[in-house]
């Protein structure tokens, strides 16, 4: 047991929570709306607002305007309750302008897996956990998990320099902040292979080693989580390997001593409605927490909200979709892992411009059920909020003009197609 882990103080997430990107920091209070649907209804959705640090560079914004823009919302609407702010992806070199806004930081180590470490490290963690050679059972899983020491040394050798690497991410961010007055986040998402349970469970013990009070965790998951659209991938196996999953942080949690709040992180969890019946009755039979991380979809329900208003506002929602078009190789350059365009399937710009307000948001709202839904005209705008941001000051005051219209499209959105199917 890791007596220093159990003790400390720290400040905790609530069970539930949902990660909202605002890129353009307009729709804090829309959001938060959302979480007050929910309470409503006596489920409690802690509201966390993150930015990642490349978000922050494509915009031209910094991490307080973040803090800034959700703490106006939670004054403006009363909110009584918990929420964070999220320094989403950091790393050792880019933490730093996160410090004094965030109380919650998601360390990113994937680029750090497979990466070897000492040869000597790897044998000591060996030897220091014969429990999780043999046959391991878990409380929740039907069957012991079989692993042999050849596969821990495996695992280990893929991952322990991740873990050290998160470790010392983690001490940076205590020795600013104090330890105990923020939440760790590891994310390990944006990698090649996803990690199996198993993995898990040695990542899991080898986070406590390192000391690292982790509350909730983000591994790369089976199957493809592309941006801002449905889940693609075998659902059965998703669901068989989610609910080990969260057994595996259930028993590690106890067995290593990590904080008794430890949850999974879904990134790009947003808009993944086929596998949410799925989460839905997991996180119930083991009565789980959840953190989902929304892939910045906000604004594309801001396009949506535009369009829906008409004349000018439509005008420049069809705009943005023409310019995205000349860029799209650009565009996607940076997100190719994490989307999948055929070109051939979006529409001309000769055809948008024709659009009617009902046309262009029934191409872009994502509802699987509509014939007019089109997934490529989704995500290339998803990618293509540098475009906005490019616009400056007049696509923030075509925003702000719609405001109501485009705040209904923002809460609907998260609360009907994303908190009630999960959690309410
Ligand atoms: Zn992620």
């Amino acid at each position: 047991m890791n007596k220093t882990l159990q003790k400390q103080k720290l400040l905790q997430i609530g069970r539930f929570s949902f990660g909202m990107g605002d890129r353009f920091a307009h729709q804090a209070k829309a959001q938060l709306q959302a979480c007050i649907l929910a309470a409503k209804q006596g489920v409690e959705i802690v509201p966390v607002w993150n930015k990642s640090n490349r978000e922050h560079t494509i915009i031209g914004s910094e991490p307080p305007s973040v803090r800034a823009a959700a703490a106006r919302a939670v004054k403006e609407l009363g909110w009584k309750k918990t929420w964070h702010i999220d320094a989403d992806h950091i790393r050792l070199e880019t933490v730093d302008r996160f410090l004094d806004s965030s109380d919650f930081f998601t360390i990113d180590v994937a680029d750090s897996i497979g990466k070897p470490a000492p040869a000597a490290d790897i044998r000591a963690f060996v030897k220091r956990h014969p429990e999780l050679v043999g046959d391991l059972e878990i409380p929740g899983i039907g069957r012991p998990i079989k692993t042999t020491r050849a596969d821990v040394e495996r695992v280990a050798a893929k991952y322990l320099f991740a873990v050290q690497d998160a470790g010392k991410i983690y001490r940076h961010i205590a020795k600013a902040k104090g330890a105990g007055n923020f939440i760790t986040e590891v994310s390990m998402d944006e990698t090649d292979s996803p990690q199996t349970p198993p993995e898990l469970l040695i990542i899991l013990a080898a986070m406590a080693d390192e000391k690292i009070p982790l509350q909730t965790i983000a591994p790369k998951f089976t199957g493809r989580f592309n941006k801002g659209v449905d889940y693609v991938g075998d659902v059965a196996q998703f669901e068989r390997e989610f609910n080990e999953d969260l057994a595996v942080i259930a028993h590690a949690g106890l067995r290593y001593g990590l904080p008794d709040n430890l949850k999974l992180s879904i990134h790009s969890g947003s808009d993944k409605f086929s596998i949410y019946p799925a989460i839905r009755a997991a996180v119930k039979k083991f009565n789980a927490g959840l953190h989902i991380k929304a892939a910045g979809t906000n604004w594309l329900e801001e396009l949506i909200g535009l369009a829906e208003a008409g004349g000018d506002a439509l005008a420049l929602a069809k705009e943005i979709y023409c310019d995205a078009l000349d860029h799209c190789a650009e565009l996607c350059a940076p997100y190719a892992t994490v989307i999948d365009i055929d070109p051939k399937k979006l529409p001309s710009k000769e055809a948008v411009a024709k659009w009617t307000s009902a046309q262009y948001c029934a191409a872009l709202r994502h509802d699987p059920e509509c014939k007019d839904y089109n997934q490529h005209f989704r995500q290339l705008l998803h990618v293509g909020f540098k475009i906005a941001a490019k616009k400056g000051d007049r696509y923030l005051k075509m925003l702000e003009a719609n405001e109501a219209i485009v705040g209904r499209n923002v809460t609907m959105n998260l609360y009907e197609r994303h908190l009630k199917p999960l959690v309410v």
